[in-house]
């Protein structure tokens, strides 16, 4: 069974988030924690700020609705108070004349007054006169609808005048005004001679200047116990004091989308009347919930585009950059190549960083060329080592293959080293290798390589030189030894220090082979010192010792 590929998540857990995401993901995290923060904070002060405005606002609701209501009576106040000051009743009360009825208390007068009715009571509290006209649901308001209550609270007619009073009454389902004014002459002065009485409807159109006027719409419930609503929040508070109005206690009811209020109409009596009723919508409060939900929205739509836009510039700026850094030293590792330089060029930390890496590398690059001069050059005579003139005779054999050319390589070997050491000591047999290798290297041109392949034995490797050009190399070096005459008094052969060498040659276009052609000089040198030593032997023949 092949192995199942793994899914970009499990790659993730694996791997972990990537800097530019964790940045990201804090980022949101702070935005969130901040933003959360300062919803709260508005919450906590905005939603308060804008109860009290609400609070305010129905509380002047209220108000004005009083108010309404207080101006309607106010209106028939000063009509009855008119009424109540004029000579023509007083003298009517004094000596009641039909004709005053006629004219003042016929349903013409009603009707243009906007009164429902007008009664007249003498001194004894006893109905003396009256004027009617049909109420809204056409019935007509009978005398003790008012004057058991009037009289109650009067108990007895003023003796002095006194001022107008108004109130509120409920005959039938009809809610009415009523006020009333002590009759006295148009002076002022006299006795008091009887009460006058009005009855006004508060009809639909009378609510209703009330509610424009108010700019609040209301409606009159008949009074019930109010059922108590779990949710709401009741309030209650009191309306200022009206010049006729007194009904100043104002019940509130708070629920989440709608302020309920409502006041009670009380009778001359004080007795429950009806009930005013008024629904505000908590446009306030519902306007923060929806600015509050709004800029919550927006907050997160803001993190999300901030997040985003942070994402792009961080893998632009940062994560891009760094994982070009990353292939190209991976490159760099993997090709073992320590000459090349990191390419990103930026004016930023990750500029510096590269230019960083970069002197490390040059630091990497030059270690690296040291240790492998070190490791191919041998440390005696400075000249190659082993290591790299078998490297090198492989290469020169690899290239006789695309470019056919003569190859020659000549093995030097030291005449009785061994004899030389014993004799003058070891340091002096290395000085006398030492003056050898660079005997060597000053004989050779640029693309020879001249090698210390054993203890006293070296090489030359010639490329593009022939069996004759190399015999008369070996020939020259022979020479330059003795030239440097370093005497070798315990050696059979010779004064001096003397070599053996063995020449081979891979003439051009014949198959090169690098061990063919080692064996070829070895032999060639094994030839030599079987001849009796400082000579070359080619391995097709064999030269005369140099003199
Ligand atoms: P032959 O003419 O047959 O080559 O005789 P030889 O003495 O040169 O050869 P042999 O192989 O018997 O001895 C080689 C000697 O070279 C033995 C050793 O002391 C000496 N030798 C090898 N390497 C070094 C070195 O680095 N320094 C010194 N001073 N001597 C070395
Ligand atoms: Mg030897
Ligand atoms: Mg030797």
């Amino acid at each position: 069974m092949g192995s199942l590929r793994q899914s970009p998540l499990a790659r993730l857990a694996q791997r972990g988030l990537g800097i530019g995401p964790r940045i990201v993901a804090l980022f949101v995290l702070v935005f969130g924690l901040m933003g959360g923060l300062g919803l709260l904070l508005m919450q906590s002060k905005l939603l308060p700020a804008f109860d009290a405005i609400e609070k305010h606002f129905a509380q002047d609701s209220a108000k004005r609705v009083a108010s309404g209501f207080d101006e309607q009576l106010a209106a028939l106040s000063i009509l009855n108070h008119d009424w109540a000051f004029s000579d023509e009743l007083y003298s009517h009360m004094q000596q009641r004349s039909k004709a005053f009825e006629d004219s003042n208390l016929s349903d013409a007068t009603m009707l243009t007054s906007h009164l429902n009715a007008v009664l007249l009571v003498d001194r004894q509290g006893q109905l003396v006169g009256i004027g009617r006209r049909p109420q809204s649901d056409n019935s007509l308001l009978q005398p003790d609808d008012v004057l058991p209550a009037l009289q109650r609270r009067l108990a007895r007619l003023p003796r002095h005048s006194r001022p107008t009073e108004c109130g509120l009454i409920q005959v039938g389902k009809i809610l009415s005004a009523v006020c009333w004014t002590p009759i006295v002459h148009s002076d002022g002065h006299g006795a008091v001679s009887g009460l006058v009485v009005m009855v006004q409807e508060l009809d639909d159109s009378a609510l209703a200047v009330i509610a424009q006027n108010a700019s609040t719409a209301f409606s009159i419930e008949p009074h019930a116990e109010e059922p108590n609503n779990p949710d709401a929040v009741e309030l209650a508070w009191e309306l200022p004091k009206f010049k006729y109005f007194s009904n100043r206690q104002v019940h509130a009811s708070y629920e989440p989308q709608n302020i309920t209020l409502h006041y009670l109409l009380r009778d001359l009596e004080d007795k429950p009347l009806s009930t005013v009723h008024m629904n505000l919508a908590r446009n306030l409060a519902l306007e923060a919930q929806r600015i509050l939900q709004e800029v919550a929205w927006q907050l997160a739509a803001l993190a999300l585009v901030t997040g985003l836009v942070l994402l792009l510039a961080l893998h632009h700026w940062l994560v891009r950059p760094i994982r070009q850094l990353q292939a190209e030293l991976a490159n760099m590792t993997a090709s073992r190549r320590w000459d090349r330089v990191l390419t990103a060029k930026r004016p930023d930390e990750i500029g510096a960083l590269t230019q960083g890496v970069n002197a490390l590398l040059q630091v990497l690059h030059s270690q690296v060329d040291a240790l492998k001069t070190l490791s191919s050059t041998d440390a005696l005579t400075g000249i190659a080592n082993r290591r790299q003139f078998d490297e090198r005779l492989a290469y020169e054999i690899v290239r006789l293959a695309r470019r056919p050319a003569p190859l020659s390589l000549l093995l030097l070997d030291v005449d009785h080293f061994k004899r030389y050491n014993d004799l003058y000591g070891h340091p002096m047999g290395d000085v006398a290798l030492q003056k050898i290798g660079l005997l060597l290297k000053d004989l050779c041109r640029q693309q020879d390589l001249p090698a210390r392949i054993g203890g006293e034995e070296f090489a030359l490797l010639l490329p593009e030189t022939d069996a004759e050009g190399a015999i008369a190399l070996a020939h020259k070096c022979m020479l330059a030894l003795a030239a440097l005459a370093l005497p070798h008094d315990s050696s059979p052969t010779d004064r001096y220090l003397t070599l053996s060498i063995g020449i081979a040659t891979c003439a051009a276009g014949q198959r090169a082979d690098a061990n063919a052609l080692r064996e070829q000089a070895d032999e060639a040198l094994y030839a030599a010192k079987d001849l009796g030593r400082n000579r070359a032997c080619h391995r097709d023949q064999i030269s005369h010792p140099a003199s």
